[in-house]
């Protein structure tokens, strides 16, 4: 069934053990809107785009939300059936805590990808919560790649290599039916070289925006270093996809940075989806888990399921 529809005796019947039989009728409703959008979830909800899309999530701001929106768009992505994969470039490893993915010093890592020449495909990791979501995971030696990085020749495009020569990555018949649908690569807060090789090798760029005071702060210096990566390494970079993160719907400031925000990007840029703040969000990680799976009927789950259908959506043409 979806989401509005009213659901059958069959319905309830499977349902039973994910119902309050305590609750009111009102609150029964939303709980079987919140269980049909689950399953949606489950479901091919949008068609694969005909080509690999990677994703680059980046923002110099530290706290932004990159890293819990790389983890929970790309598990959306995954629950509504496309190929997802997820490059940490961030040496804290957050994106690979949350994944479920080892990152202790010596596991095979976006390290060693970038600085030793390893092929990506030596270092996919399956992520164990989700069936269609794999994982490159960051180690700490990460932090020592942007000094060692440069004397190495071609520094910035690293990555970009190492992405275009797996296997998986391309269209229906340079990749196959077994390609990724999405990567999606988790930028470390700093412009360093570890963010430019992953702007020169995205082909679309994703901004998570807190909706705080200082919003607009510092994407200025970020979209003139979009502007130079497109220029001098990957004309092909487009900024697609603004997302506003931990948004208060209760505070007029929430409601004024997005209205900054929506006027300084193009119209369809900045997702309808606003990302609520949300304690659910903020549990996930510590229990090696992303909002997705840890507890999928929470408005940060739904928020993420609906911005990742948006961006299925929208530029599935690309
Ligand atoms: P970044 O990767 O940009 O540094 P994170 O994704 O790590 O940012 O988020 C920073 C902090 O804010 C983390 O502790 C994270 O759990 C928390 N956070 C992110 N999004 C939300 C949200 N929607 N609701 C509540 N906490 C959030
Ligand atoms: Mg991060």
């Amino acid at each position: 069934m979806s989401a509005g529809d009213v659901p059958t005796a069959g319905d309830l019947a499977a349902w039973d053990d994910r119902l309050d039989h305590e609750a009111t009728p009102l609150a029964r409703a939303a709980q079987y809107s919140v269980i049909a959008r689950q399953d949606v979830g489950r479901r091919p909800a949008a068609p694969r785009p005909s080509r690999t899309r990677v994703f680059v999530v980046a923002n110099q701001k530290g706290g932004v939300g990159k890293t819990t929106t790389t983890v929970n768009v790309g598990a959306a992505l995954a629950q509504m059936g496309q190929r997802v994969l997820v490059i940490d470039l961030d040496p804290q490893g957050n994106a690979s805590t949350a994944l479920g993915v080892e990152h202790r010093r010596g596991v095979p890592s976006t390290y060693d990808v970038l600085v030793d020449g390893m092929p990506l495909v030596d270092v996919v990791r399956p992520c164990p919560d989700l069936e269609s979501l794999w994982v490159v995971p960051a180690t700490i030696d990460l932090a020592g790649a942007e000094i060692e990085l440069v004397s190495v020749v071609a520094r910035e495009t690293r990555l970009r290599k190492a992405i275009q020569a797996h296997p998986l990555v391309g269209d229906a018949e340079t990749a196959g039916e077994e390609r990724f649908d999405y990567v999606l690569v988790d930028c470390p807060p700093s412009l360093g070289l570890l963010t430019l090789n992953a702007l020169a090798g995205g082909d679309e760029m994703m901004i998570p925006i807190q909706a705080e005071y200082y919003a607009l702060e510092g994407l200025a210096q970020l979209l003139e270093t979009v502007e130079m990566v497109r220029l001098n390494l990957n004309p092909g970079l487009a900024v697609t996809t603004v997302l506003l993160t931990m948004y208060d719907a209760r505070t007029r400031l929430s409601a004024g940075v997005a209205e900054e925000v929506r006027a300084h990007f193009a119209t369809d840029v900045v997702l309808k989806t606003n990302i609520p703040r949300s304690v659910r969000v903020s549990e996930a990680p510590s229990y090696s888990q992303t909002v997705m799976t840890y507890d999928p009927g929470s408005p940060g789950a739904l928020s993420y399921f609906e911005a990742a259908r948006e961006i299925a959506t929208k530029g599935g043409q690309r």
